[in-house]
Formats: structure tokens, sequence, C-alpha cells
């Protein structure tokens, strides 16, 4: 800045279009910075010219604007690239070209000396019907326009300019002969990330247009940019418009125009920016002196030491604090991973820190984050799992790019993104990982912090976390799984069955007497009154699986909302108090897990299942260090609630309960009776109103928790007395009561 405050007090610098002194400087000036940009891009002049823009945007829009479209064109584009390259397709829809996004997968390993291992696969194409247009078109040239960045703005991926090439001159090969049967390929680069730690060399890649954008290189000139062009490419664009600057002759009053030759002047229009144009020059002197190869070592080890040092951060329980978004197989590939860091924090839960509450955070303790999806949905959506009905829904609850959401139905829907420039520093690095480790990492457990009762008032569906919750009459926590799902043939309906009952989330609020129930298929959550008098009439003696119940059952108008919520006809029915409970059904679930068809009674046992945070955590270590290392960047970090626990402990050592018999928390004695065997219900994944299925946690269990051909995990507890005595009417559990194993 100090340089080009000097150069601009002390200079004079006329309007490059006069013919004084000055301003013939100023030509010279322009002139030179164009040499500059093409050298640092290693371009010839002999082939490539470089055009001044108002920044990246503007080098895009032109291409997009004077590109030769025709209906048998295509434009496509990478998954990963900037909303100012995605509004390139609106050009060529508009003028009734196809416009078709792609994945690029490499495939690996990568062999040594082997052609090109990249796949490409496509999206469905986009075509809009445009009228007015000639039909066929004569048999003209057609041309078809393939774009990416050099740098995915959002993950740091760096793409493989080979592909420039391929495209170029092995299209078919690559794209498959049906998309490429006419014309001939153009590729054009966005450089305005990749640029600024490793420019394209276009002595090696033979590419038709590179966009660039001189702030991202050096700061300051803000508003100017560069599109490198190709000379053959250059002269299939069709301008439009003319102006001051690009017209040769022009005629006031009647169609008569001449343009200039030279390709520069033809796409400049009016004046370009010369006082910043003058200034770049400071810009590229401190880039070259540094060196681009040097530049590009020292930005991407800083990338790489933030990068594994998040990755290996530990909640005080074992669950990761961070998830990074891109390629990490390739980390320690530093040509392939540019700058930037982008990731999100959770919490020891397994929940997320919204990204906008990290970057108040941040700025608190002086740090500047870029948070949302930086302009790249594609790399949004794919990073964060987010579907099109996700991307939808999302925008019609509300959420625009700029606001302040950041969480939506509990998945993320943008990340933090941490970028390095030749000026960042190791320092800089280290104190922003400071900074995450003392504001988002939770060193140890509280013996009160994982504590948790837990509700669940309809069998197999979410239940809900209490501070307080009071016991039942038969010693169970109260209301907990009173209600339950019946199928048409008269099957109790679990989890096991019908995953997407584990969708179905409900609430009970005592002081109101209400049971709210909600799900992702339901736009209406249901309230069902506790009081039971309402219901009387309708109480019925039924037999399920073998079993006599007195029940409650429902109207129509509750069935129908549950029909909808698990896509399958179900009624509700909830348990009168006398015969069998269904409490016991959680046993049951358990044992029938192995056979449906033994409907076997446990009265009075299992009336809570305990399970403790440290043997959580100890399985997820094991997840992660037996399984890939991806599956801890993945959601199948697991928290307590896969096991569906009534009674979450705290503070022990792992599988410290697998020993207990007798256990007093506060003045309430409890009975072990033992380990609980898990079945595949808990390796669904319930988030965001989807389902998943995998082979862990269960396969890992199994490898280290078989006790005869039983995978055990937490235990299941019976209620015995308060203090020895008979408990009289409601007592309560609380969370943070201590406790004691005899
Ligand atoms: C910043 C950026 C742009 C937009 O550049 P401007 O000069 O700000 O218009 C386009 N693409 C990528 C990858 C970017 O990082």
């Amino acid at each position: 800045m100090e340089s080009v405050f000097k150069d601009l007090t002390t200079n004079v610098y006329g309007n490059p279009h006069s013919q004084s002194d000055s301003s013939a400087a100023t030509h010279d000036i322009v002139r030179d910075a164009r040499q500059q940009v093409l050298d640092y891009c290693n371009a010839s002049p002999e082939d490539y010219k470089c055009i001044f823009t108002s920044g990246a945007t503007a080098a895009l829009k032109l291409v997009g604007e004077a590109f030769p479209w025709s209906c048998n064109s295509n434009f496509m584009y990478t998954m990963e690239n900037h909303n100012s390259v995605l509004g390139i397709r609106e050009y060529a829809l508009g003028q009734g070209a196809a416009a078709i996004a792609v994945d690029i997968e490499d495939v690996h390993p990568r062999i040594e000396g082997e052609k090109f291992p990249t796949k490409i696969s496509l999206h469905q194409e986009q075509r809009r019907k445009v009228t007015g247009l000639q039909e066929e078109e004569p048999m003209g040239d057609v041309y078809n326009l393939f774009a990416f960045p050099s740098e995915c703005n959002f993950s740091g991926l760096r793409f493989d300019l080979d592909l420039a090439k391929i495209i170029k001159e092995d299209s078919s090969k690559i794209l498959g002969a049906s998309v490429c049967k006419k014309g001939r390929w153009l590729v054009l680069i966005d450089a305005a990330k990749g640029s600024a730690t490793m420019p394209p060399d276009l002595s090696k890649y033979p590419v038709d247009f590179v966009a660039l954008s001189f702030y991202k290189l050096f700061g300051y000139p803000t508003g100017l940019g560069a599109l490198v062009v190709r000379n053959d490419a250059a002269k299939l664009l069709k301008k439009s418009y003319f102006s001051g600057g690009t017209v040769a002759a022009s005629i006031a009053d009647i169609d008569f125009i001449k343009r200039r030759e030279g390709i520069e002047e033809l796409f400049e229009d009016g004046t370009v920016s010369f006082l910043s144009i003058a200034s770049i020059r400071h810009g590229f002197k401190i880039l070259n002196s540094l060196t681009v190869s040097a530049i590009s070592r020292h930005t991407t080890s800083l990338a790489l030491y933030t990068r594994k040092t998040l990755l290996a951060l530990r909640h005080g329980n074992g669950s990761s604090v961070c998830i990074l978004y891109g390629r990490h197989d390739l980390m320690e590939m530093c040509h392939e991973m540019g700058s930037i860091v982008s990731f999100n924090l959770k919490r020891p839960d397994g929940s997320w820190y919204g990204y906008r509450e990290v970057e108040k955070l941040a700025s608190l303790s002086g740090i500047q984050l870029r948070t949302g999806c930086f302009c790249n949905p594609g790399a949004c959506a794919k990073y964060l799992g987010l579907s099109h009905m996700d991307l939808i829904s999302n925008t019609e609850a509300g959420h625009v790019c700029w606001d302040d959401q950041d969480i939506i139905s509990g998945k993320p829907i943008g990340a933090v993104r941490v970028s390095f420039g030749y000026m960042s520093t190791f320092e800089d690095a280290k104190k922003f990982i400071d900074f995450v480790k003392s504001s988002f990492m939770s060193p140890q457990n509280h013996v009160d912090n994982g504590n948790q009762l837990k509700v669940y008032p309809i069998k197999s569906c979410g239940g809900f976390s209490a501070s307080s919750w009071p016991l039942s009459n038969n010693g169970s926590l109260k209301h907990d799984r009173e209600w339950i799902l019946k199928s048409l043939s008269g099957e109790i309906l679990t989890l096991k069955r019908v995953p997407e009952m584990g969708l179905i989330s409900s609430f009970i609020d005592l002081s109101q007497g209400m049971l709210f129930v909600e799900s992702p298929h339901c736009k209406e959550r249901l309230q069902i009154r506790l009081q039971l008098d309402f219901y009387d009439s309708a109480i019925q003696d039924i037999e399920l699986q073998g079993q006599r119940y007195k029940v409650y059952s429902y109207d129509n108008e509750t069935n129908s909302w549950f029909s909808k919520a698990i896509e399958r006809p179900c009624t509700l029915l909830r348990y009168s108090g006398s015969s069998h409970d269904f409490v016991l059904d959680r046993t049951k679930d358990i044992v029938t897990c192995k056979d449906t068809n033994s409907a076997v009674s446990f009265a009075n046992e299992g009336q809570f299942l305990l399970v403790s945070e440290e043997s959580v955590s100890d399985l997820n270590k094991r997840l992660c260090s037996d399984v890939q290392m991806d599956m801890c960047e993945t959601e199948i970090e697991i928290n307590t609630n896969r096991f569906r626990p009534n009674l979450v402990v705290s503070g022990g050592r792992p599988y410290d309960e697998d020993g207990w018999s007798d256990i007093r928390i506060g003045n309430k004695y409890f009975r072990s009776l033992g380990g609980c065997n898990r079945c595949q219900v808990i390796n669904l994944t319930l988030n965001a109103g989807q389902v998943q299925k995998s082979k862990e946690p269960l396969a890992t269990l199994a490898s280290y928790r078989r006790v005869k051909g039983r995978i055990l995990f937490g235990i299941l507890l019976k209620y015995v007395s308060v203090n020895g005595e008979q408990q009289q009417g409601d007592s309560w559990l609380h969370v943070g009561q201590e406790v004691h194993p005899d």
C-alpha cells in the first residue's frame, strides 16, 4: 500500500485514450501490466491476451455473454463451482443450449505414468424451451464450454488441469460419445481462488479462458480482474454492445459501426480502471520476490497442519470436535489440496455448533472467519449432504444466503472456512486452533454433564430428555412406553421393522397434561391429552402377539396422522394400567431381534436401560481406530441416543456398569438384570428426517462385546424400592443425582 500510495501521489497518469505524454505513459503501464498478468500464468503473448475487467465475475460474465451458443451447444461445469460460473448457464439456456453439471471422481490410487484415471459422472441435462430460435440451425460450427475452478473455494480441492487437455482433445473418451457428438470444446478455468497460491500454467495446459481477480492475489486493488483468453477462442466470441474504447468508427443516426481490431480493445468497454491497473505491479512485485512455488508450499503446509490438528481434537468423552470437508485421503498430496480448511464443529453429544456461533465467538477473539456456503452451492450441498429437497425446503422455510440461520432440522447448511495466503503465519494457525480448543472443546466429563433422563412415550418412537421426571406406580419412568402403534394385522410395530418410527419425536409437558408428537412427514404437530377419563369409553381388551392387554384407542384423525408419519396404516393404543405392561416390550424388542415370533413376557423386568458415557466413548474410539479413519469424520460418530437409554450416567470407567448388581440413585434402589442384547436397530442413523443403515456400530461391538452369542451394551434395571420401603405416590429422579453401585 505504501508503494501504491507513493506511486499515485508522485506520478501523473492521463486517460490512456488521449495522446498527451501522460496518456502515453499510462498506455505503456497498462501494456506492461497485461504482460505481467500473462507472465503470472506463464502464457505466451503469441497465444494469449489479457482483458481487464471489474473482477473475476465480470470476466466470467463476459465469456457467458459473448460465447457462440447454439441449440446444439453444451455448457458443462463441475458441481464445485462459484455462483459466478453457474450464472453462465442463464446465457446458455437462454439460447437453447443444454447445461449439465458433472462430478469429477479421481480413481485411486493414482498410478505413476498412467494417463488420466479420472472419471466424470453427469447430472441431469438442463434445457429450456426457447421460442423464436430456428429449430434446426444450418450446420454451422457448434461450440461447447467446459468450466471448472482451478481450486474449489469451498473445500480447497485442486482440479487437475490435464482435464482441460482431455476435454479439448479427447472429449468423447471422458464425456461419453452421446454428449459430444458435435462440435468443439472450449475450456474455462475460474482461477479467482486458485491463482492466489498456484496460478495455472498456460504453457502446459491449453485452457481457453482464465478468470482472475486481483484482490484475491494481493488485497489491493479491489474491483479489478482479468480474463486471460486464447487468441483463437477470443475470435469466436460475439460482442454485441459497443462503446467508447471498443469502437473504431460509428455513425450516430444509421446502423453503422466498425469495431476495433485488437482483442483487448474490443472487449474493454469504456475507460479501463487505469489507476488500479497501474497499482498491480506493486502486488506482483511481492509475489514474484517470494516466488509462487514458495507461496504454494508455505500455504499448503499451514493448511495441512491446521487440518491435521483439527481432525485430531477430541472432547473429554472421546467424540470428535471437528468434521472437515474435502478429500482427506489426499491430505498428504499437497498439490491436490490447496490452502483452504473447511469444517463444522460438534458438541460432545454429537450435535452441531452453528457456524454463525463459531464466527461470532471468533470475532470476539479477533479472528475473522468466512462462514456459509461461500457462493459455492454445489460444493456446499455435496459436502454437507444436502439434497435438492433439503435445499428447496430450506429456501421455503425462509433461509437466504446471508441470514443468521445455520442449522436446519439438525443439519448444518453451511461451513466455517479458514483460508491461508502468503502473509499468513504459523502463529495465525496456532492461534486459531487454540481458539477452537478453548471455546469448543469440553475437556473432562463432569459427573453431571453426561447424565440424562430419557422418556419414550411411544414405543420405538423418538423420546425426550428431562432434567427431572417422576416414577409411575409400577416403578418405571412415568408414561415411558405407555403408547404403541399397532399394524392392521395386529402386530406391535417396532423400530426394527419400521425405522421411520424413529423419526417421530415426542414430548410430554406434565404441567399442561399434554403429549406432543411431531413427524417430518406431517405438517401439523399432534397433541394428545394425558388425562385418561377422556378415553374411558374407548377401553378395549385386546390380544397382541399372544398377550392380552387393556388399552385405550384413538379417533381416526389421530390414527391417520400416525399412518402418514410412518407411511403405512396403523393405530395408536395406550396401555390402560392392568395386564401386561408395554414397558416390558423394551426387553421383548431386544429378544425379538433374534426371533420375532417369541413374544415372551418379561414381567416387571427391564424397566430402565442404563448406558454409560464412557462406554459409548470407548466404542467411538474403537470405531475410529478399527474402521477406516473416515468413520470419525462422518455421521457415524455414535451418540448415546443410539441406544435408546432411559438413564445415561458418566464419571466411571468404560463398562463399569457390567459388574453392577444393586444400584442406589438418591433414595431409590434398582437391581441390574444384566447386559442388554443389541440388534441392528442401533445401526440406524436417524437424521434430519432420513433413515440410514450401516453395519456400525454393531459390527465393532460384535468384535469385543460378545457373550454367548449375544452382543451386550448397557444394562437393564428394575426398580426395587425407596429406602427399602414401599414407594408411595410419585417420586422423582433428577439429572445430577449420584449413582452408587454397591
Ligand atoms: C472470489 C471468487 C469469484 C468471484 O470473484 P470476484 O472478483 O469477487 O467477482 C469467483 N470464483 C471463485 C472461485 C472465487 O473465489
